[in-house]
């Protein structure tokens, strides 16, 4: 069983991070999709920032963005909350 993103589902994604830039430019969320489509570029998308995990393609599926796994988010939040 394969947990990665389909090249379809990769292109999906691409095209809603360029609407966000685009959109919302200026703006936190322009910036996050922005770096995504950066990580894209580079081959780095899909893999945690910090730990260099994989991260789930339902996680990025629902948060085209995200930086981080889940193990990281929840340390990162916790520090946050601190
Ligand atoms: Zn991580």
């Amino acid at each position: 069983m394969s947990d990665s993103l389909s090249a379809q589902q990769l292109l999906r994604i691409r095209s809603k991070l360029e609407t966000v830039v685009n959109d919302q430019a200026g703006s936190r969320q322009a910036d996050s999709a922005a770096a995504a489509l950066q990580r894209m570029r580079s081959g780095e998308y899909g893999y945690c920032v910090e730990c260099g995990e994989e991260i789930s393609a339902a996680r990025l599926a629902a948060k085209p963005d995200v930086a981080l796994c889940v193990d990281c988010q929840a340390l990162k939040d916790e520090e946050e909350d601190a």
